[in-house]
């Protein structure tokens, strides 16, 4: 500094003027650096240095002090500031700044500074404080605002998705039932049409289970299953296959196991639900591949099964966001493949619910294996 300017009405204004601009500003980082170059062009300072107490660690805002304070200087000026102390911190005397009796951020300027100024600054600094503060609020409103939106049309699309789901089985279950119905039928063909009925049914009622299981995520947060039992997975693995309506008709299930499986203590329609939506996965995403396998093996303190199909594949940017809720892969393949994006959602909750894990291998073109752990289980 050359020597201290006083500031006059019509600085503090400007500098007022920029402060405002703060409160509202889409790029927050920019319009505080523009205040801190006013701030500095009227006092002739070499540089200002501006920081928020973000707890453990200084959110520095001025561009040019950005990843330049280490930590253990970030330390002293962070205790300085919660006593409400100055701190010598080169050719700096960076002055801490209240709000509401608590100490919020914190000011570097030259330390040659006249107090007369050091006071001046220390109050259009705390408006500038009270400014970002505004700033934050009024984004977490904004991001709260999206939230929302983006929670109503996903709710919108649910409706829509469900809607789409049911009408299938339900369309089967009524032509089917009417047909029966209408005339005297052999009884192979009326033993036919009834399958197609239960299938039907199944498909249906697996669809209100994983509408049910996401409506229980939405109010508690989390899957809880009371009624425990001891299982044999393949076993499971089997009754998932069988229930799997229409669809596993010309796919065909490869199941190897460990001769020396160890029980699980599971929630059986619970695991068998996972098991339908993984295999009804494998078969959807695979339309030209037939053979999907199946393998059980003891792991540790665990039993692992790996589903794998040679369908389409998943790209790798999009294997960690398709356990996400209603998340969907929209490419060409997928978009015409009907689902309601909740299926692997629902499963990873169920597998976590047992104490498990899953996780995804997968190829573009070469298919995907999809892997999860269920805790041996001891009564
Ligand atoms: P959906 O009802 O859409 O199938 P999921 O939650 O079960 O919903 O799966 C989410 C997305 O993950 C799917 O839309 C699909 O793009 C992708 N996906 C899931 N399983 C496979 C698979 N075996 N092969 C390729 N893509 C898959």
């Amino acid at each position: 500094m050359l020597q201290d300017k006083n500031l006059d009405t019509d600085n503090i204004q400007a500098l007022l003027t920029q402060i405002e601009k703060i409160s509202a500003a889409s790029e927050l980082d920019l319009a505080i650096e523009n205040f801190l170059d006013l701030l500095k062009n009227f006092f002739a300072f070499e540089e200002v240095f501006f920081a928020i107490h973000g707890g453990t660690e200084l959110i520095i805002k001025s561009k040019n002090y950005k990843n330049k304070i280490n930590k253990q200087t970030q330390k002293i000026i962070l205790d300085n500031i919660a006593q409400g102390k100055k701190t010598n911190h080169n050719s700096l005397l960076i002055l801490p700044l209240k709000i509401h009796n608590q100490f919020i951020a914190c000011l570097g300027i030259e330390k040659s500074s006249s107090e007369a100024n050091e006071l001046a600054i220390e109050f259009i600094a705390g408006t500038l404080a009270i400014a970002i503060n505004q700033n934050q609020f009024l984004n977490d409103i904004r991001i709260n605002n999206e939230k929302l939106l983006l929670l109503d049309k996903q709710k919108t699309e649910l409706i829509s998705t469900i809607s789409h789901e049911l009408r299938t089985p339900m369309a089967n279950i009524m032509g089917f039932s009417e047909l029966l119905l209408s005339r005297d039928f052999d009884a192979e063909t009326s033993r036919s049409y009834i399958k197609e009925i239960h299938d039907a049914s199944l498909r249906l009622s697996n669809l209100i289970s994983n509408f049910l299981d996401l409506s229980r995520l939405e109010i508690n947060g989390f899957l809880q299953f009371n009624n425990l039992e001891e299982a044999e997975i393949d076993w499971l693995a089997e009754r998932a296959w069988q229930q799997l309506p229409n669809l596993n008709k010309n796919h065909r299930l490869i199941l190897n196991k460990d001769p020396n499986l160890s029980h699980v203590l599971v929630d059986n329609d619970a695991i068998t639900r996972v098991f339908i939506n993984l295999f009804s996965n494998a078969i959807k995403y695979s339309p030209q591949s037939q053979e999907i396998i199946c393998n059980i093996t003891n792991d540790n303190d665990a039993v692992l099964v790996e589903i794998s199909d040679k369908g389409i594949g998943i790209e790798e940017q999009e294997i960690d966001k398709i356990f996400e809720r209603f998340y969907r892969i929209n490419d060409t393949q997928s978009k015409f493949i009907n689902g309601s994006g909740l299926g692997l959602w629902i499963t990873r909750e169920i597998i976590s619910s047992h104490g498990g894990k899953i996780w995804v291998e997968s190829k573009i073109g070469e298919g995907s294996k999809f892997m999860f752990t269920i805790p041996k289980g001891i009564i």
